[in-house]
């Protein structure tokens, strides 16, 4: 069983996000891509970002009952900062009965920031790691790390957040479920009383 880890603060998950896990696990020959959200990312310390419960549900809503995906949440449960190599650790226990191999999926700016992990030795001899390449040519990568290719999709959870802020719609940024979920629970919203917030 070959399984795709695809982390990230998932604020909210969008498309793009979909789609690079449905072209990674189709390049890498993945039987599923397991999407983590973090409870505090390490390298983001001190952005607000919403509640993590509610990150995972709308990567819960994002999979749907999408069989080549599942949402993990040992993150989010383990609270605190967030480590991939304690992840790691918690999924191979998880998944020992399956003779798991397990293969990290890494944005190019997650694949920049990787020399500054906590255990990436360890991170590496435990996992493939790989670099997303994003409709790009794969820049240098760091030692042990090789390109997958995915397809370009120009959204990044931080427009749908600036979207939403200034009211403007994420239809097909984000999936009907997530956008009603974000209207639902005023998620992004500076202010209760903004324009479509
Ligand atoms: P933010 O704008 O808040 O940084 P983001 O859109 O980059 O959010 P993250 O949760 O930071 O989303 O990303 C999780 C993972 O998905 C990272 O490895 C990131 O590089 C990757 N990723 C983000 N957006 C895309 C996209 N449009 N296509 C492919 N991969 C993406
Ligand atoms: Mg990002």
């Amino acid at each position: 069983m070959r399984i795709g880890v695809f982390g990230g603060s998932f604020d909210p998950p969008h498309v793009g996000h979909l789609l690079a896990a449905q072209d990674a696990a189709e390049a890498l020959a993945l039987d599923l891509v397991l999407f983590v959200p973090t409870s505090a990312q390490p390298l983001k310390a001190g952005r607000e970002s919403a509640p993590a419960g509610d990150r995972l549900e709308m990567v819960r809503l994002t999979i749907g009952d999408d069989p080549r995906f599942a949402a993990e949440s040992a993150e989010v449960e383990r609270g605190g900062l967030s480590y991939t190599v304690d992840t790691l650790r918690a999924l191979r226990r998880k998944w020992s009965d399956d003779a798991a191999e397990f293969v990290l999926l890494l944005g190019a700016d997650a694949a920049a920031q990787f020399p500054q992990w906590k255990d990436g030795d360890v991170i590496r001899s435990m996992a493939e790691v790989r670099v997303l390449t994003r409709g790009e040519a794969p820049g240098r990568l760091a030692e042990g790390m090789e390109a997958v290719p995915t397809r370009r999709v120009d959204i990044s959870s931080t427009e749908v957040r600036v979207r939403v802020r200034a009211g403007k719609p994420v239809r097909g940024m984000v999936t009907d479920h997530v956008a009603a979920y974000i209207a639902a629970r005023g998620l992004y919203c500076l202010t209760e009383r903004q324009g479509g917030c």
